[in-house]
């Protein structure tokens, strides 16, 4: 159990002891974004700085997908099972046609520019959500230096209509999010200001009202060390976090169950496999994957 740390004892029902922790690749410059393509039996994961988007499969291994990507991070699928991309260096939100060709799905906001969306997920309603905080154009490394144009925003996309509105707006710098598996919550991570280590950095917790109007947004769960910045949920409703030690496992009420701790930092990270129940990390340079006894939350 040496890459597990159990905190709390529901921890060890979750995790397998005898699942090894692997490593699918490695000498990435940064992975981000991973989803999960049960009908193809294979992981998309960017590689950011690289602008790459890479293909993993357990028969075919690594290869490259797109490249350039636009400096790709985040992706998720819609509910038709579409490729929904986040582009730092478009500044826009795009989506896979079946025929190959692409559809930028948001690019500004009340004839502004976004910044560089980073983090996306579909509602089984079809609407699509989205943070857009300024990560991405305040460096030259992960897609070009440009002006932002908006502040921090947490968006949510009704493609049927093409209405962009503002989901929630009180962010420094909205990351990675997920629904409860009643979409109840929504789970968004706050990862501060990348220059100034003092900024409150952790997960909050939404109610999902009517029409997706969103209230509350409290602080649910602080992660130590570093910070949430991908997050996924399983079919109990247990949130996975990424962290400066690996990924961190909390209940649906806020508390750490356990750890499972890795070489690197991971940033990022997504369930998939045959039955949902393979955790797949971006541990900075590093594909890694580890079996659990969970499974991710049906929806991508
Ligand atoms: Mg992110």
């Amino acid at each position: 159990m040496s890459h597990f740390e159990i905190i709390d004892p529901r921890f060890r029902a979750l995790v397998l002891p005898n699942a090894p922790l692997e490593t699918l690749g490695t000498g990435y410059r940064w992975l981000e974004g991973p989803v999960w393509f049960a009908d193809h039996d294979c992981l998309y994961v960017s590689d950011l700085p690289n602008d790459r988007v890479l293909r993993w499969s357990e028969n075919g291994g690594i290869s490259a997908f797109r490249q350039p990507s636009g400096f790709a991070n985040g992706h998720a699928r819609d509910r038709q099972g579409r490729l929904l991309t986040c582009s730092h260096r478009h500044r826009s939100v795009t989506r896979i046609e079946f025929d190959g060709t692409t559809t930028v799905l948001a690019s500004d906001f009340d004839g502004k520019r976004l910044n560089s969306p980073n983090d996306i997920v579909c509602k089984s309603d079809g609407t699509i959500w989205f943070s857009d905080p300024i990560y991405g154009i305040s460096t030259d490394y992960e897609g070009g230096k440009q002006e932002p144009e908006l502040p921090p925003t947490l968006y949510r996309l009704d493609p049927a209509s093409g209405e962009l509105r503002v989901a929630a707006a009180d962010f420094i710098g909205p990351n990675g999010l997920a629904f409860s598996p009643d979409e109840r919550f929504l789970y968004v991570a706050e990862t501060g200001d990348q220059f100034d280590d003092a900024a409150p950095r952790f997960i909050r917790r939404f109610a999902v009202g009517e029409h997706g109007v969103l209230s509350g947004g409290e602080c649910f769960h602080s992660v130590e060390p570093g910070n949430a910045d991908g997050v996924r949920v399983d079919e109990q409703g247990n949130l996975w976090s990424s962290a400066a030690d690996g990924v961190h496992c909390i209940s649906p009420g806020g508390e750490l169950l356990g750890k499972i701790l890795t070489p690197s930092l991971v940033s990022n990270l997504c369930f998939g496999g045959r039955n949902r129940s393979r955790l797949f990390l971006c541990a900075s340079h590093t594909l890694m994957a580890i079996y659990t006894n969970t499974r991710g939350c049906v929806r991508p």
